[in-house]
């Protein structure tokens, strides 16, 4: 049995808002789950009713083998860190990092060796007489963690624990909590509406939409196998390209149709369009920025899924180049090499590496093949 059930689980807040519905999950222990979705989505939520600090409304919730629906937040053994540091102002890093076993009147000598070992996994040993106003972001993001992981409790739930940080800040601890994961092989969940955040830390990530959930998978998965529109425009930056396309047979091929430009499809995507009846149809077609080519090796290998755009901004960004551009309507992004010939108001020949194209039913928005 794994060690975390959520099945069924609903929110409703007393105004009558549903935020959550029918959340099913099962997480195993050890493992890193990421929340992600746009703000609202029901992610705190959810990480609340896990932590005892919301009722759950309707559903189950079971934490290693027992019903937990009713337990209160101390009994469930589970540790929080939020985005606010809620760090005692008034109290040194040691103090604060020591505060919730001094409230169980845990034995001074432990107090002390524990403090000392969580200081030294963060990096604050040097600090630990200073007060949180004398300390940086990260720092007092430190002793945010340090004081969840001296519980030694086998669940931290993290919500958007990094959003007060500068970008620089945030990548920098962001490896911090991936190695912190691996040394105290706790079970984690973390919550974010930062798709890179989640990409890097999550063994597993549950993308929510409006309170409900879109895909339970790895990272590598959510990014070649979207199971939607939703989730294939969520995660990767800058986003899919997504257009408009009508499936039509040509011969013994099956191509789509963009505005009039022809894309030849490859056989086990026209097969499965084929048989699922979406000839004549028309769906969305999504291809990621880096799967649109200018280079020649491109154009030879995909001489059936080519066109021609004027491109409106060319971005470098040292080790690549974005380049901008409307095609049969749409705005359009290619991430292509430094050496591009390409700039602002030129032409450029474009290839779509058509293997990698995903297909959309126009009205589920579900993915029909990658
Ligand atoms: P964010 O990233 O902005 O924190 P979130 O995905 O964590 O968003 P939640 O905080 O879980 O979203 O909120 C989900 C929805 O529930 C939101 O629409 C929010 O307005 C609503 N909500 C939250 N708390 C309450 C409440 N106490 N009463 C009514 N509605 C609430």
């Amino acid at each position: 049995m794994a060690y975390l059930t959520l099945k069924n689980i609903n929110k409703i807040y007393p105004n009558g808002f549903h935020a959550v519905h029918n959340f099913n999950l099962e997480i195993e222990k050890g493992e890193f789950v990421v929340f992600v979705g746009p703000s609202g989505c029901g992610k705190s939520t959810t990480l609340r009713m896990i932590a005892g600090l919301e009722d759950i409304s309707s559903g189950e919730f079971i934490l290693d083998g027992k019903r937990a629906n009713e337990m209160g937040p101390r009994e469930r053994e589970i540790a929080m860190v939020f985005q606010s540091y809620a760090l005692y102002p008034q109290m040194t890093v040691y103090d604060n990092i020591a505060f919730g076993l001094t409230l169980q009147g845990v034995d001074e000598d432990v107090i002390e060796e524990r403090v000392k070992n969580t200081a030294r996994i963060l990096g604050l040993t040097d600090y630990l007489d200073r007060l949180p106003r004398a300390l940086s972001g990260g720092q007092r993001q430190r002793v945010a963690i340090g004081r969840a992981i001296i519980r030694k409790v086998g669940i931290f739930l993290m919500d958007e624990p990094l959003s007060n940080l500068d970008a620089k800040l945030r990548v920098q601890m962001r490896t911090e909590i991936a190695k912190l994961h691996d040394r105290l092989g706790a079970t984690i969940i973390y919550v974010t509406h930062d798709q890179t955040e989640a990409m890097t830390l999550g063994t597993r990530i549950v993308v929510m939409k409006e309170g409900v959930v879109q895909q339970v998978d790895t990272p590598q998965n959510l990014y070649n196998e979207p199971g939607n529109l939703f989730v294939a425009g969520f995660i990767g930056s800058p986003q899919m390209n997504f257009m408009d396309a009508v499936v039509e047979e040509k011969g013994s091929s099956v191509i789509l149709n963009v505005g009039g430009q022809e894309f030849t499809l490859p056989e086990n995507k026209a097969k499965v369009l084929k048989e699922k009846g979406y000839i004549g149809k028309t769906v969305v077609a999504g291809i990621r920025p880096e799967n649109v080519d200018d280079d020649p090796e491109s154009l030879a290998k995909y001489p059936n899924a080519t066109f021609e755009a004027k491109i409106n901004v060319y971005e470098l960004l040292g080790a690549e180049v974005f380049l901008y551009f409307d095609f049969a309507g749409t705005p359009m992004t290619a991430r292509v090499q430094p050496g591009t010939p390409a700039r602002t108001g030129s032409t450029v020949k474009f290839a779509i590496e058509i293997d990698k194209m995903h297909i959309f039913d126009k009205d589920t928005e579900l993915a029909i093949c990658h």
